[in-house]
């Protein structure tokens, strides 16, 4: 019998984990963080958003450097690429952000568990026990009143697929040993797109292929339409609406044969090739299913404070049924659950106002309903347009396409959705996340004052859209 009965124990320890445990500590919760890693954050900081933001940040250095002449910076001269410098960058950097993990869970008094945990069954008394086993085969019980299951989702791979070292997911490419001349992408969603916007950077021949008939699909359209456009200006290759059939190893590479929109077979040979069809809940070997959650292809349903069908089970990140596999969306439905649990007031996470932020070339950042969503739920509505060609920091900084586009409410003026393409959309996105939050109207937003000369500039003018009364078009 384990001697500490822990508030909450969760099993974990990626941005959703170790959120919730921090917050759980901050509220005086006796909490446990169980990691089956030697290292806390996950796929987030290991082989998600810091390492591929690290490395997008490499190719926009990269691509300044490139029209260094243009900015008046002479004496550059050819500038080369030290692949595996920007990796040992990544690498320190995950290094840094592993350390202020480490510090944070001390400062939260968190007991760190390493070892794999799953659920035993039901609790006992009010009671949960969590089997975790250490790398030494040997299991331990550790008991709480309430288990936070955050084990997060692995990279799917199309049927009959197996990762090496061609056949690429977000982990193998992490670590190549040196930059493709070629690569097929494989699915133009959010990891797909930021990948090829790298390798072309970095002088890849870059062929994106999607099923869905248009690239980045949750999207606004004319969002989808604008990323297909530059992307193409910028020698992207991309297929949509295309279906793989077939992806074989060659003698130096791989062969992705697809059938295109149009119904014609088509055939691909590349040096690699990245999977990047989606992510898959791990939740097989948690011991859900000893207890009353329900589960669907693996997703976990809960309610708004992120509890489970089984009372005391939480499931919160990548396998939560509904709700986008993003570290921030994990991360606040953490904090939403053991709010609850500590018995102060919390505020469920609302699907409208969470922010999707794409950070290839040209960057995406959108909240809320797309045009095409307002429609389809029959709300009347106004939309408004502004390109970045009209903004002069856009014009400083050398980044014309894309714009901001306003969907709002047609009677009230309340904004619906905020879906920006262009240079720091996922930055100037949080402005309209907290419109939407703070449910602003159009007049309101047209009434708020944006400093001169700034992108955010951009989004003022995107308001004044609504009304045909931007400023700078
Ligand atoms: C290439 C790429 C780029 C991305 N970029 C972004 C981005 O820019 N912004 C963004 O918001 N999201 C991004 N994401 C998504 C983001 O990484 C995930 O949404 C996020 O990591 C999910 O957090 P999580 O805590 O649910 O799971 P994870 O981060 O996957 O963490 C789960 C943790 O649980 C541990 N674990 C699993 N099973 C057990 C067990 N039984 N016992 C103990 N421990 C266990 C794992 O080892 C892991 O440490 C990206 C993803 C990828 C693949």
């Amino acid at each position: 019998m384990a001697e500490t009965t822990y508030d909450v124990a969760v099993i974990g320890g990626g941005p959703a984990g170790y959120t919730a445990a921090i917050r759980a500590g901050q509220l005086g919760l006796k909490v446990a963080l169980i990691e089956r890693e030697s290292k806390l954050g996950g796929t987030c900081l290991h082989v998600g958003c810091i390492p591929t933001k690290s490395i997008l940040f490499n190719a926009e250095v990269y691509d300044h450097l490139k029209h260094a002449k243009e900015y008046g910076i002479e004496g550059v001269g050819e500038v080369t690429l030290n692949w595996k410098s920007i990796l040992d960058r990544k690498n320190q950097i995950i290094a840094k952000h592993v350390k202020g993990l480490d510090f944070l869970m001390r400062k939260n008094k968190v007991t760190v568990i390493p070892g794999t945990g799953s659920l035993t069954g039901v609790a006992k008394g009010g009671v949960h026990t969590v089997s975790v086993k250490g790398t030494d085969g040997k299991a331990t019980q550790v008991q709480a009143k309430n288990v936070l299951v955050a084990t997060g989702s692995d990279a799917k791979l199309l049927p009959g697929l197996k990762a090496d070292d061609r056949i690429l997911t977000n982990i193998e490419i992490l670590s190549l040993d040196r930059i493709p001349k070629s690569l097929v992408v494989i699915g133009a969603g959010a990891v797909g797109v930021e990948f090829g916007s790298i390798f072309k950077s970095f002088g890849s021949e870059v062929t994106v292929v999607e099923y869905l008939p248009r690239m980045v699909p949750n999207e606004d359209e004319d969002v989808s339409k604008e990323l297909a456009r530059v992307f193409r200006k910028r020698g992207i290759e991309s297929h949509v609406g295309a279906k793989v059939d077939k992806v074989e190893r060659t003698k130096d590479g791989v062969k992705v044969s697809f059938t295109s929109a149009d119904g014609k077979p088509q055939v691909k040979e590349a040096e690699k090739v990245l999977v990047a069809v989606g992510r898959a809940p791990r939740t097989e070997t948690v011991g859900l299913d000893k207890t009353k959650a329900k589960l669907e292809r693996g997703f976990v349903y809960v309610n708004e404070w992120m509890e489970t069908a089984e009372p005391g089970v939480y499931a919160i990140g990548d396998i939560v049924a509904g709700l986008p596999q993003l570290a921030h969306v994990g991360a606040m439905c953490g904090i939403v659950a053991v709010t609850k649990i500590a018995g102060r007031p919390s505020r469920p996470v609302k699907r409208e106002r969470i922010p999707a932020c794409t950070y290839c070339e040209p960057q995406i950042g959108s909240v809320g309903l797309t045009e095409a969503q307002a429609k389809e739920k029959g709300l009347t509505v106004k939309v408004g347009k502004f390109p970045f060609a009209g903004n002069s920091k856009a014009s400083i900084v050398g980044q014309h396409d894309g714009f901001v586009k306003v969907v709002a409410d047609a009677k009230y003026g309340e904004v619906l959705g905020v879906h920006i393409i262009g240079p720091q959309a996922t930055e100037l996105i949080a402005e309209a996340v907290t419109a939407i939050e703070l449910e602003a109207t159009v007049d309101e937003l047209m009434f708020t004052i944006h400093a001169h000369p700034t992108l955010a500039e951009a989004m003022l003018d995107g308001f004044g859209a609504v009304e045909n009364m931007a400023i700078n078009v």
